[in-house]
């Protein structure tokens, strides 16, 4: 069995990945650690009875550390401050890391790049099946209609605790269309627009974030030309695509060689 430890254990994430750890949606992992942060009112209780389920005998413990060695892999949604720390303390116990958590500086992500190099760690912004295959359908549909006329807008909606905008998701989209268009997506992103704007330029992709409610995560691309719009969308139902991802990630990573991999390496597409 590969043992896997949950960072973030006390979070909606956290309890859902405890929970499919325990129900065995990805065979030959078991649950071996659960971390939170330090004044979570969840230290201390059992993981599963956090996570709405039996005893697990599990604690969530906030001793990223001792968690690491007893497990194989990490799997880590907790929040973007929680990456410098656990950069360092998984590369050094040599624990792979799959990390899902979003929002981060440019400052945490050379962090998580220092890591890639002693220990396998898999990071997307989207761990499920359906985002990670419209990445490459989405660089497809670009390439063709480059130069053709078709203005690029990505609008995203999630539950109203969401910390970051726009979405990694979004952004990740965005970058999937900019390859295909062949632009550098920093130079043609604007996020919302107010006032009097102007005209739209043509080499632009604009990004729109919308936060209420419970949703799960909603992501439309538009390429809108003279007489036609072409939309993909992706709609998530329930948490549970991006755990049953992250639990192949985390299936997937151990024993790899150290690198930074994609979810689109673990799932071959
Ligand atoms: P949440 O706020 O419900 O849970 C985060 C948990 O992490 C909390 O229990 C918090 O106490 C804990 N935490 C914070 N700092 C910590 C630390 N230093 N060590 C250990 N635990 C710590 O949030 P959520 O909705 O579960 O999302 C968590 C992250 O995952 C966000 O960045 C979110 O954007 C991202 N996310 C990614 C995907 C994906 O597929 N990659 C999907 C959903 C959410």
């Amino acid at each position: 069995m590969k043992r896997v430890a949950i960072v973030g254990a006390a979070g909606r994430m956290g309890r859902m990945l405890v929970r499919m750890v325990r129900s065995g949606s990805t065979p030959g992992l078991e649950l071996s650690g659960a971390v939170d942060v330090p004044g979570n009112p969840e230290i201390g209780r059992d993981a599963g009875l956090v996570a709405g389920v039996p005893e697990l005998g599990v604690a969530v413990s906030a001793d990223l550390g001792a968690a690491a060695r007893g497990a194989d892999v990490a799997v880590d949604f907790s929040g973007h401050e929680a990456v410098l720390a656990n950069a360092a303390v998984l590369a050094e116990a040599g624990v792979a890391w799959v990390l899902g958590t979003t929002g981060l500086s440019a400052e945490e992500l050379a962090a998580v790049k220092k890591a890639a190099e002693r220990v396998p760690v898999v990071m997307a912004p989207n761990m499920s099946l359906g985002i990670n295959l419209l990445l490459t359908l989405l660089e497809e549909a670009a390439g063709a209609l480059r130069g053709r006329g078709y203005d690029v807008e990505i609008v995203e909606r999630h539950h109203r605790r969401k910390k970051d905008s726009p979405s990694g998701t979004a952004l990740a989209l965005g970058e999937a269309v900019a390859r295909g268009y062949e632009w550098a997506l920093d130079e043609v992103s604007v996020h919302g627009r107010g006032g009097l704007v102007g005209e739209r330029p043509a080499e632009q992709i604009g990004f729109h974030a919308v936060r209420g409610g419970d949703i799960v995560g909603d992501h439309t691309v538009l390429f809108a030309a003279d007489g036609e719009c072409i939309e993909f969308s992706h709609r998530a139902t329930s948490r549970e695509a991006f755990a049953r991802g992250a639990l192949q990630a985390a299936d997937w990573a151990v024993g790899r060689a150290a690198g930074l991999y994609t979810m689109r390496d673990v799932l071959g597409v």
